[in-house]
Formats: C-alpha cells, sequence, structure tokens
C-alpha cells in the first residue's frame, strides 16, 4: 500500500495484500516452508548476514507471516510486528526480550492470570522479580520503580475483572525512570486502543481471540517501533518461537472483516450489560463503556470502542445454583478463550487471584463474551437461566 493516511476500515481490507505479486489473488498464497534455497554461495552468506530480511529460514517467516505481520503493524500503529504461536508465546517472547537476571518486573494485579505463572516459576527462576501493582494506580507507579526496575507490564482493561489503566500515565512515569512499557491489548484489539499514541514502547495481542474470530486458531502478535524491532526478532528467533503458515493465514483473513464483527461484538455486548445492570440477581456490571463502571472516563478519553467481553458479579448465590444456571445454557457456551463467533459464559474467581489489592466481591462473579447472535435469543436464554438460578437458591 502506499503510504496515504488511510482509515482503519481501509488499512483492515487491504495492508499486508500483494495481488500483484501473486497472479492477482487477493489473499497471499500460503507458503509451507523450512528450506529456501540460495543460487549461490554468495547470495547465501548474504542472507545470513541479514536473516531477518526477506524469506532466509522458514522459522524466520515466509510471505503469508509478512502479510500478517505488516497488516497487524498498521492497524496498531506499530512499525514492525512478528507473529506468534500464541498470545502466550507473544506476551513470554516479550518478557524474555527485555528481562534479565537481577531485573524488577511490575506487572498489574488485573493480568491474564498464566502470566501469574511465567512470574513466578520461570522468570523467578531466573532471578527476575515480580510486583504486582492495582490496575488503577496511574501516575502512582512511580512509587513502585526501583533502579533495577526494568520493565512495566500492563492488560487495559483487565481481561477477567475489566478496570481501566491510565496508559498514559503509567507510561510517562516508566519511560521518565527509563523503564519499558508493554501492554496486552487484546480486549480492545488494534482497532479500538491505540498502543503507541499512549507511549507504550511493546504491544502484544492473543491473535486468537478477536484478529482470528474464528475460535479456530492459536496466535499471537508482538508489536513495535522499529528501534525494538532488531532485539526482539533476535530474542524470538532464540526461542525458536514461530506461527504457523496456516494460522498466519486465517489470522489475516479474520482481520480483514474485524471492524464489522467488532463494531457488532461492541453493541450486543452494551445490550446486554444494560439489560444485565437492571437484574436483581447482580450486583454490579463490569463494563467500562457503561457510564457507572469506575473506568469509564478513562475509557471514554483513550479507547475507540469496547469489544464484547465483560463481567458481572452476582448476589452471593451458592455455587450450585450458579451450576445449574450455566449448565443449562443454551446459546452461550462454557468454555476458555473468546473472541469468537459465538457467545460464551463461564464463572470466575478474581478473588482468588488478586494479590495488590482485593477483589471487591466475595459473590460468584461471570464474565460474558458476546457473540454474533441476535441479541434478543441471548436475552431469553439469560432469563431462562436466571430462572433456574432463582430455583436452585
Ligand atoms: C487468551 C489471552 C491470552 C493468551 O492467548 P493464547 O493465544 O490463549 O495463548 C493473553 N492475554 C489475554 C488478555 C487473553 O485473553
Amino acid at each position: 500500500m502506499t503510504e496515504r493516511p488511510y482509515k482503519d476500515e481501509t488499512l483492515l481490507t487491504h495492508a499486508g495484500n500483494k495481488p500483484r505479486a501473486n497472479f492477482g489473488i487477493v489473499n497471499p498464497p500460503v507458503y509451507h516452508a523450512s528450506t529456501i534455497l540460495y543460487p549461490t554461495v554468495a547470495a547465501l552468506e548474504a542472507a545470513l548476514k541479514d536473516k531477518f530480511s526477506g524469506v532466509t529460514y522458514g522459522r524466520n517467516g515466509t510471505p503469508t507471516t509478512f502479510a500478517f505481520e505488516e497488516a497487524v503493524a498498521a492497524v496498531e500503529g506499530g512499525e514492525r510486528a512478528i507473529a506468534m504461536p500464541s498470545g502466550m508465546a507473544a506476551i513470554a517472547g516479550a518478557l524474555l526480550t527485555f528481562l534479565k537476571q537481577g531485573d524488577h518486573l511490575l506487572v498489574s494485579d488485573s493480568v491474564y492470570s498464566p502470566v501469574r505463572g511465567l512470574c513466578g516459576g520461570t522468570l523467578a527462576g531466573m532471578g527476575i522479580e515480580t510486583t504486582y501493582y492495582d490496575p488503577t494506580i496511574g501516575a502512582g507507579i512511580a512509587a513502585l520503580i526501583r533502579p533495577n526496575t526494568r520493565l512495566v507490564y500492563l492488560e487495559s482493561p483487565g481481561s477477567l475483572t475489566f478496570e481501566v489503566q491510565d496508559v498514559p500515565a503509567i507510561a510517562a512515569s516508566a519511560r521518565a525512570r527509563g523503564c519499558l512499557t508493554v501492554l496486552d491489548n487484546t480486549w480492545a484489539t488494534p482497532l479500538y486502543f491505540k498502543p503507541f499514541e499512549h507511549g507504550i514502547d511493546v504491544s502484544l495481542h492473543a491473535g486468537t481471540k478477536y484478529i482470528t474470530g474464528h475460535s479456530d486458531t492459536m496466535m499471537g502478535v508482538v508489536i513495535c517501533r522499529a528501534d525494538h524491532y532488531q532485539q526482539l526478532k533476535t530474542a524470538i528467533h532464540g526461542l525458536g518461537y514461530c506461527a504457523a503458515p496456516d494460522d498466519c493465514y486465517l489470522a489475516l483473513r479474520g482481520l480483514r472483516t474485524l471492524a464489522v464483527r467488532l463494531a457488532r461484538h461492541q453493541e450486543t455486548a452494551l445490550t446486554l450489560a444494560r439489560w444485565l445492570q437492571a437484574r436483581k440477581e447482580v450486583t454490579r456490571v463490569m463494563h467500562p463503556a457503561l457510564p457507572q463502571d469506575p473506568g469509564h472516563r478513562l475509557w471514554k478519553r483513550d479507547f475507540g470502542g469496547a469489544s464484547g467481553l465483560f463481567g458481572f458479579a452476582l448476589k452471593p448465590y451458592s455455587p450450585a445454583a450458579v451450576a445449574a444456571m450455566l449448565d443449562g445454557m443454551e446459546l452461550f457456551g462454557l468454555g476458555f478463550s473468546w473472541g469468537g463467533y459465538e457467545s460464551l459464559l463461564i464463572p470466575t474467581k478474581p478473588q482468588a487471584l488478586r494479590t495488590a489489592v482485593p477483589w471487591f466481591s466475595d459473590g460468584p462473579c461471570l464474565r460474558l463474551h458476546a457473540g454474533l447472535e441476535d441479541a434478543g435469543d441471548l436475552i431469553a436464554d439469560l432469563e431462562r437461566g436466571f430462572a433456574r438460578l432463582g430455583a436452585a437458591a
């Protein structure tokens, strides 16, 4: 594409595609490759010197990988992207790139919980210490930054509890002290939050979620400015992470329709969130696009929209009553991950995860992903669920 200031919907539609280089075929071919053959010894030696530019070895990426990376980077507003085999690999790859023995790491208390396992296990074993911070800390992060603090890790909103972080304030405080910031932008997608405009150094996504969007692919991506690319790519190369070409193809195909899918996810989720707010069984709905939500002001200031994932807390119903509700859902699936076309509803236990600040509710919490079904049908399914909850209480 030319360097015109195209809008996101246009970038989502065209970025990364090169039909003229592929017989006019709209989508990039899926290149399966390990060995790449060079015509001469001189060409082989040149590729060894500059192994991250062009097609040099299967693990370093093929034109399918590069098409996906180029498109994600364009919409996210970064300069380069690196496709990864999963969201968790993107997180591990980014952290292992920048952290070394003796470093201190600050992680939001609202973080995707497997990250706690990485920090408390592998990273701790390498002599990297983690401190969890209140996700609403904002500029107060400065007080937690030590001389050896190397990196501040953010997730906004938290994908289980939906606190919106003051990303610009945290990024500015971190930068003033020489710390890098890494943000998990999975909830907002490259469409609804622009990390690099808010001072973030490196962003990442579980492409498994909305980017792929069809619950059939594991995918991750790390996005950065040009100045961090070589360091990230070198570390990730050494760790051996690479995304499979079929998965890059599916992720890019998903990206093409992200804008229309997200608009619908957003609308349906808001309809359900407002309906839930009025239910007597519900004590609080955690959705930053609701004016009553504590994160609403920051969400409105910094985000271009809301995706379809939110939470709600129930009155203190018994686990058996909650199970009676969830076991009988017809349209809402009971499973992890989200961002596909289908609705999901799962029980969550934020109170069991928190270490920096206690969670506000002891009661059961649920996390809902609004899929692309008819909102009225989803509400009817929830209504029958609440009837089971009441009957079992
Ligand atoms: C799912 C998820 C991840 C991990 O992605 P995988 O592709 O499942 O490894 C990371 N961060 C967030 C916010 C997620 O929801």
